[in-house]
């Protein structure tokens, strides 16, 4: 349910104050001074650091609970997402938990139906709602997260001021630690972190929903920690990963991988390959029928009949690969005869082959009905 809004008084002005200041501050700061390599290098560090925690950490731990860690890693993970400035865990997974239930509708709190610059930073301006207890249970019963959300100004501004005496010590540059490691750190970590409700909501490709408005875009997950595949993101909001393939540029997977290969990180949730692909067969199925209707071609029931029968065959063949999958597993764990393991495994194997063959005529088809639609007629 939707409440009044009226204006966030405390970040509302600790935003507007810091990006006036620094745009003032700034050139006089770059006239006088010009920045050591180790303060840029430690300002970048820093901002990975605390990017992380948000994506890795509010995001894909406390929002979605995509995997599992333990009581040091939360301390380590909350201790650099109160440096990042964006609100306790519990707001933030609060808000993000209500985005992904209403999104695109007036209850989404940073809708992009409201404008670019609304889901950008302007909703941060308003009054948050009331944090409902049945939005976030788990959370309410997480004590870290209740002390962090307790004395969230004093983590914050704490985590933010010891940081910051403790580049300047290091790097002896008080100033530049100051106006580099810590305003403008943050303020590019805020508008990088923002960028996935505005930009990851505008600019990119639908593969995985068409009626989402949340989009795929490879050079956003460059600046936002690897939350830029933000279609799959909302089609698969459990996964722990964004970039689902090995070479999207994802490093809040890559994160989460590196501490699970340490023991860090427990039962990562990961989407089934034949799910996925399921998926974006049933969502380029509706897509090349709508682009047919457009396009003047000959043929055109031919083609519908060849879209409609390609899609149904490959979907039947992923449930048949999901069932011998299952079948599979539960032989192998009641440990029967290992020739009915053998007969399986060659069967999934086939399956798997004749499905790779049909993906890759299905990807050509989908390329073809592109560029007639791309010709003049
Ligand atoms: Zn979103
Ligand atoms: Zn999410």
């Amino acid at each position: 349910m939707q409440q009044k809004k009226s204006f966030n008084w405390g970040p509302a002005l600790f935003i507007i104050i810091y990006h006036v200041l620094l745009l003032i501050g700034l050139p006089f700061y770059f006239y006088y001074n010009t920045p050591s390599t180790a303060v840029v290098v430690s300002s970048i560090i820093l901002l990975y650091v605390t990017g992380l925690s948000i994506t890795g950490g509010y995001h894909r731990f406390y929002s979605h609970r995509s995997y599992r860690t333990n009581k040091i890693v939360e301390g380590v993970l909350l201790f650099f997402g109160s440096m990042a400035a964006q609100g306790s865990a519990l707001r933030w997974s609060f808000d993000h938990r209500i985005h992904h239930a209403n999104v695109d509708t007036d209850d989404d709190p940073y809708s992009i139906k409201k404008g670019f610059w609304y889901a950008h930073c302007l909703w941060i301006l308003e009054k948050p709602r009331t944090i409902d207890p049945k939005v976030v249970p788990d959370l309410l019963k997480n004590n870290l997260v209740m002390f962090q959300h307790n004395y969230y100004k004093f983590c914050m501004i704490g985590s933010n001021a010891i940081t910051t005496v403790l580049f300047g010590w290091l790097l002896n540059d008080y100033l530049g630690a100051f106006v580099i490691v810590l305003w403008l750190r943050l303020f590019v970590l805020h508008h990088f972190t923002w960028f996935i409700n505005s930009l990851a909501h505008t600019w990119g490709d639908k593969p995985f929903s068409q009626e989402l408005s949340a989009v795929d875009n490879y050079f956003l997950s460059m600046l936002t920690f690897g939350e830029g595949y933000h279609n799959y993101h909302h089609t698969f909001a459990n996964d722990y990963r964004n970039g689902v393939r090995w070479f999207h540029f994802d490093p809040t997977k890559w994160m989460i991988w590196t501490l699970s290969k340490l023991g860090l990180a427990t039962n990562l949730k990961r989407m089934d390959p034949a799910t996925i692909e399921k998926r974006i067969v049933l969502e380029t199925k509706d897509l090349l029928l709508t682009q047919l209707t457009e396009t003047c071609v000959a043929k055109k029931e031919e083609l519908e009949k060849i879209i409609i029968e390609m899609s149904e065959r490959i979907v039947s063949k992923i449930a048949q690969f999901n069932e011998l999958k299952a079948q599979y597993i539960q032989t192998k764990k009641e440990n029967n005869c290992r020739s009915i393991i053998l007969e399986l495994q060659k069967e999934l194997k086939e399956v798997k082959k004749s499905l790779r063959h049909d993906w890759q005529a299905w990807m050509s088809l989908a390329k073809d009905i592109k560029q007639l639609r791309l010709q003049p007629s």
